[in-house]
């Protein structure tokens, strides 16, 4: 589906995501049971990974998504995150678990994060699917991790490129996105 020209290649078949997402699933099930549980997406990147990963979980959650634009490295302002769309629901005394498609430089991470602990959850705790740690610019406490990869640029399993490819149950470099 991603033509031959731009894919460089394969760096996680659709087994590979499965296999991982469950043990993930069932490290963050143990860890949660008995608690009110409520994951946050990130649109639109990260509602992949979260129907995933919420449908390898054995304890009941709920879902929550907020909508925001990042200007993190195009127009150099780091860190300058703005929320688009807001939760549906207060978080205040809730066990909050953000679920994050790649976590990068990590501003957009923070951003979140301060905002989100600002409204008085009991815990909060990050989930990615995929981590690049040798990006990161900003300190940031990653509990869960599917998969570290390196610097090339990814697509499938929710992340694009133009928009196109997100729907890709695999996850694979391109060549030279522009
Ligand atoms: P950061 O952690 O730098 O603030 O930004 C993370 C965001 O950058 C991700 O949510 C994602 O939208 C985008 N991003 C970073 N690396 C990649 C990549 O390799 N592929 C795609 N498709 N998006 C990326």
């Amino acid at each position: 589906m991603i033509p031959p020209a731009l894919l460089d290649r394969v760096l996680f078949t659709e087994e590979q995501v499965n296999t991982r997402v469950a043990e993930v699933a069932a490290e963050i099930s143990a860890r949660y049971r008995g608690k009110d549980l409520k994951l946050i997406g990130v649109l639109k990147g990260s509602i992949y990974f979260l129907t995933h990963l919420s449908r390898h979980l054995t304890i009941p959650v709920k879902i929550d998504i907020l909508a925001i634009s990042s200007f993190s490295a195009r127009w150099q302002s780091p860190g300058l995150v703005r929320i688009e769309k807001d939760l549906d629901e207060p978080i205040e005394g809730q066990d909050v678990l953000i679920i994050e498609d790649i976590v990068d430089t990590g501003l957009t991470l923070r951003y979140l994060l301060q905002t989100l602990a600002g409204r008085g959850p009991n815990s909060i705790a990050i989930c990615t699917l995929l981590d690049r740690t040798s990006k990161r610019l900003v300190q940031l406490p990653v509990e869960y991790r599917c998969f570290e990869i390196d610097d090339s640029f990814v697509v499938g399993c929710g992340l694009d490129h133009r928009q196109l490819y997100r729907n890709l149950p695999y996850i694979a470099a391109l060549r030279r996105p522009e």
